[in-house]
């Protein structure tokens, strides 16, 4: 539920700054494609905007998960070069043709029905090829390339792209990568003259030698952090504030929220947010006198999140502001510039990409800018 009364949160999505990220990613991949990769709903901030605004930066190939996501990617950007990673649903075929969607292709099942497919129409239909190197996730085993090939070779069929994905990109001395790098390269091989496509945000940001001819960067262009122990430098997309609905005041002993986890070890003042795990804060940002939790930034200060965290509220602890305090109908940021995505990723335990991908709440959502960007 979108509220539109403007009297709860706001969730701001600065297109501007998405475009900005993925230019500044096609110029570290120079020389390469570079792709944008809008699944799940383009990593919450919207597949329709976050497409458009990518395509006015520049972006010509989007990677979705899924065919119907693909087919928003094609209602919003019409000449787009769409890659469905999820490859071929069985039986959809006739779908993806009629909305010029490309299959990343990961098993003898699902090559042989785009192959009776292009059969039956008579026509060479462009899809992609995945190949595990090592994540054993999606993708054709090694063992299987030659099967491809002499199967396709009958055919006088040649794949649009082969593709593979690493699962330690994050980590960029992992040894993983280089053997990854190593078969990635006798599969291409085996497919000479193919365009070939590695590198996700974090393997683009690693070196030239992941790049290829297409590079396919999610995360980086939301604002995330793609590369662990670096500073990210990335500009942040997404920022949300959400209602303080109440100030009120605890004493030394008494413990906050369900459960009483939480023990005030001082007389505090306390702010009641309108804002809980069901607008998409993640339950592992609750504290304990054990473990701190998440943030929020209210009048200038970063104040720790106190208790745990309910499905509609989040109390936050706002003594060290003093006399400065809030009023309630104030918003609070809990992601955004003073809220870095990863630091309150990091207080949870879990990674960007789950906080961005779990924004689904009780609060208004705009769009700042645009993708059009001067040269
Ligand atoms: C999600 C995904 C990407 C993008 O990964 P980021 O880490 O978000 O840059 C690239 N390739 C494949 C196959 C993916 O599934």
């Amino acid at each position: 539920m979108t509220l539109t009364s403007g009297l709860g949160g706001q969730l701001s999505i600065d297109l501007g700054a998405l475009a900005r990220n993925w230019r500044a990613l096609d110029k570290v991949s120079a020389g390469a494609l570079t792709a944008a990769v809008v699944k799940a709903d383009a990593y919450g901030t919207g597949i329709e905007s976050a497409s458009r605004a990518l395509h006015a930066a520049g972006a010509r190939f989007f990677f979705v998960a899924t065919p119907d996501e693909g087919m928003a990617v094609r209602a919003a950007v019409p000449d787009a070069h769409i890659f469905v990673l999820y490859g071929l649903y069985p039986g959809a075929a006739n779908l993806y043709i009629r909305q010029n969607l490309m299959p990343v292709l990961s098993s003898m099942g699902m090559l042989e029905e785009w192959l009776n497919k292009c059969i039956e129409r008579n026509e060479a239909y462009p899809a992609a090829f995945h190949f595990d190197t090592g994540i054993n996730r999606l993708g054709f085993r090694l063992s299987e390339a030659s099967q491809v090939r002499e199967r396709i070779g009958q055919l006088g069929f040649a794949p649009q792209m082969i593709m593979s994905h690493l699962a330690c990109a994050d980590t960029p001395n992992h040894e993983k990568n280089r053997t990854q790098l190593a078969l990635f390269g006798s599969v291409m091989s085996q497919f000479p003259a193919i365009p070939a496509s590695l590198a996700n945000s974090a393997g683009l940001m690693t070196g030239r030698d992941y790049h290829f001819q297409m590079v396919r960067p999610g995360i980086a262009l939301y604002g995330g952090r793609a590369v662990n122990g670096r500073r990210n430098p990335m500009q942040p997309v997404v920022t949300l504030h959400v209602p303080i609905l109440q100030i009120t005041e605890g004493r030394t002993g008494e413990t906050v929220g369900y459960g009483a986890n939480y023990t005030l070890n001082r007389n505090s003042r306390l702010a009641v947010l309108g804002y809980g795990y069901a607008d998409g804060i993640l339950r592992s940002l609750s504290s304990s006198n054990q473990r701190p939790g998440g943030k929020a930034f209210i009048r200038g200060k970063l104040c720790p999140i106190v208790g745990r965290i309910s499905m509609d509220l989040t109390i936050v602890d706002v003594t060290e502001l003093g006399s400065d305090l809030p009023m309630p109908g104030e918003g609070a940021e809990v992601l955004g510039p003073n809220v870095p995505l990863d630091d309150q990723a990091d207080a949870g335990g879990t990674i960007g990409y789950e906080l961005l991908t779990s924004l689904k709440g009780r609060y208004g959502r705009n769009y700042v800018g645009d993708g059009r960007l001067p040269d």
